[in-house]
């Protein structure tokens, strides 16, 4: 059986085509509003605190931590069934920003919680996707 089966990869919108950019850099951007100092992830256009449309770039520095994570072993769609075992979490950014992530790079047993870790673009399709790995000491 010769099934072609295509893994999603992110759709951009004008106002995210910058922090694409970025992941092709190696850099995790977010947006700042320049009227009320918010930090804004996912990329928009407008700022979900005072909707001003006055946004700017800066880049993160990358650093995290653990907040929750669930690790996949089986049972996923098919798409994705050569990457098991994988482990989706959501990471806290030293800039005060929560992410939806996969935590890549080590083994799932010894992802904890409150973990550090660290950005590192993976490539898929072109897309440079933002994991995070453990920080190693
Ligand atoms: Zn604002």
């Amino acid at each position: 059986m010769d099934l072609e089966i295509k893994k999603p990869v992110p759709e951009t919108q004008p106002w995210s085509e910058k922090f694409w950019e970025g992941t092709k850099q190696g850099k995790l951007l977010i947006q700042v509003c320049k009227d009320c100092n918010s930090k804004i992830f996912y990329p928009r256009r407008f700022c979900p605190e005072c909707w001003s449309g006055n946004l700017d770039w800066i880049e993160a520095s990358g650093k995290a931590t653990v907040l929750t994570f669930s690790t996949a072993y089986d049972m996923v769609e098919p798409k994705f069934a050569d990457e098991l075992p994988y482990t989706i979490a959501y990471v806290d950014l030293k800039e005060g920003i929560r992410m939806m992530t996969r935590i890549v790079e080590c083994k799932p047993e010894d992802i904890k919680f409150d973990m550090e870790v660290e950005v590192v673009f993976h490539e898929r399709e072109g897309f440079f996707l933002p994991y995070f790995r453990p920080v190693k000491r």
